[in-house]
């Protein structure tokens, strides 16, 4: 640990970039930064220095920052993010930097949010915004009927369903303004929404950086552009991944004029928050919105808890599975997500995703999507993790804090049970049945965790690391045993292959292409007769 930190400082100043401060202490100060950073389990490639340029706290404008500057940039940063403000850059600090977000600066949006809560008390006008900020901030639309666009579309996301999610979106705003939205498909408009991957002409500090850290960014008006990383693991409907309605809403206030706001639930707080069951906007996006473009013409703001957004966007993805399944193309989820896999007795592979699963028989031949609940009912949508043991023929779910287990289509009685209770994590990365065990496994992140199914606790001496799985990489979305013992774990696009004999990966690669088994080389037969 020590040595890479050694290392980091040395690429820093033989790279002859400006130190962070005039002083002799600046070596400390960096390597203290970066061995804190691997003791508290952050990315490795995060520099503090470089995040406070980009996010707005420190101005880049080739001067040496000295330590009160730094001190004092990262109090701003800790006071927007609801940390202890203690100007150090201390583990829950650098923890919450490498947090998703969006990647619009938050300069200014401590004075812009003060302004807009003295308007409250006062009854006022919003204040002119002044200094040097004042030839970009402020802007707004000076029409209320606007029109949007989406260039490109993200993959792993049927078009239908992401075009309803980015109209609910604008919807959210609408719903509470004197704002209209409508949907311009092609020609010109006035807001344009575009997925890019890496570095796309906006800059080298607005480059998306692949999946997790800066997810999307967005231009305050008249720009009306709001772009998205295409490398992110893009989702509607589930735990894993980032949910496109939240970042869309999110990224279209920018659009609207809005910037980043202190309030911890609020939408446009700068970090990526998941579609709960609370409302999604909070009272500050409300009076933020308002004060530029004034109450809807109703005079009645409509807003949506998250739970009626969950339930609209999980009928659109049936409906689009649906309507998808009859033109008898490959099945969704061969286009690289999926949210748990295991194989029953019978050698049939079950593929879940949202609140369908499909089955892929021995021979090749895929079902079409079939409800979740109608198979086992009381089973929520949007499973994390899934394996039928053979041991005792039942199937195992898990989700959230919860595990359920079913005989057939019935639920064991005192089933679902918490996980914490049985010895499991939360969140599971993926489940299956190890017969060289005869227990099932868990992952999670950088751990695994041993199940007995006879006794229904954990085994002693687990969780133990990931690494003993030599070659698997952590974060896997699914695991299965294929009937000649070797276990396949999948990751996106991605399998590995790990042998028991060997107790390593032997081999890997793109599933959907690979793997016939999946389901996703089947060529349905033509009726057709030429
Ligand atoms: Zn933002
Ligand atoms: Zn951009």
């Amino acid at each position: 640990m020590r040595a890479a930190a050694g290392r980091r400082c040395a690429l820093r100043m033989s790279r002859g970039e400006a130190p962070f401060s005039g002083r002799a202490g600046t070596a400390a100060w960096v390597l203290a930064a970066a061995v804190l950073i691997t003791a508290s389990g952050a990315p490795l490639g995060l520099d503090p220095q470089e995040f406070l340029e980009k996010y707005g706290y420190l101005h880049n404008d080739h001067h040496i920052h000295n330590t009160a500057e730094a001190r004092s940039a990262i109090r701003d940063f800790q006071w927007l993010s609801h940390l202890p403000i203690t100007g150090e850059l201390d583990g829950a600090t650098l923890r919450q930097m490498a947090e998703p977000r969006c990647g619009v600066s938050d300069e200014g949006s401590q004075w812009i949010w003060s302004q807009r809560v003295k308007v409250i008390f006062t009854g006022g006008r919003r204040p002119q915004h002044r200094g040097r900020r004042s030839a970009s901030q402020g802007e707004k639309w000076s029409k209320r009927h606007l029109t949007y666009q989406v260039v490109n579309w993200p993959q792993h996301l049927s078009r239908g369903s992401v075009r309803l999610a980015v109209q609910a979106a604008f919807q959210l705003w609408s719903n509470v303004s004197g704002l209209v939205f409508q949907e311009a498909p092609e020609g010109p408009a006035d807001i344009r929404l575009t997925f890019y991957e890496g570095d796309h002409n906006d800059g080298a500090s607005n480059a998306f950086d692949g999946p997790g850290g800066t997810l999307a960014h967005a231009f305050l008006p008249r720009r009306g552009e709001a772009h998205f990383d295409m490398a992110e693991r893009w989702t509607l409907n589930g735990h894993k991944g980032h949910n496109l309605f939240m970042v869309t809403a999110h990224e279209v206030g920018h659009t609207l004029g809005l910037e980043h706001s202190p309030v911890r639930h609020a939408l446009m707080s700068p970090y990526y928050r998941k579609l709960g069951r609370s409302l999604v906007l909070s009272w500050d996006d409300i009076v933020a919105v308002q004060q530029l473009y004034g109450k809807p013409l109703s005079n009645r703001p409509v807003r949506l808890p998250g739970q009626v957004l969950h339930a609209a966007l999980q009928q659109w993805e049936l409906a689009e599975l649906q309507s998808q399944s009859q033109t008898a193309g490959l099945p969704l989820y061969c286009q690289g997500v999926f949210d748990a896999i295991t194989m029953d007795q019978n050698e049939t592979v079950l593929v879940f995703r949202g609140s369908v699963y499909w089955t892929v028989s021995a021979d090749g031949g895929v079902s079409s999507p079939l409800p979740l609940r109608q198979r086992w009912p009381g089973l929520p949508q949007a499973i994390e993790a899934a394996a039928f043991s053979p041991l005792d023929s039942k199937w195992y779910f898990f989700k959230g804090r919860r595990t359920w287990r079913f005989t057939g289509s019935v639920l064991d009685p005192t089933f679902p049970r918490m996980s914490s209770d049985l010895g499991l994590p939360r969140h599971p990365d993926c489940a299956f049945y190890y017969a060289p065990l005869g227990h099932m496994v868990l992952f999670k992140r950088s751990r695994y965790f041993v199940f007995n199914l006879k006794l229904l606790r954990q085994e002693p001496y687990y969780p133990r690391r990931l690494t003993d799985w030599t070659g698997v990489p952590p974060g896997t979305n699914g695991a299965l045993t294929r009937p000649d013992g070797r276990l396949y774990l999948f990751k996106d696009r991605q399998f590995w292959r790990f042998d028991p004999g060997k107790l390593q990966v032997t081999r890997d690669g793109q599933w959907a292409e690979d793997l016939s088994w999946t389901g996703c080389s089947y060529i349905p037969q033509s009726n057709n007769i030429l």
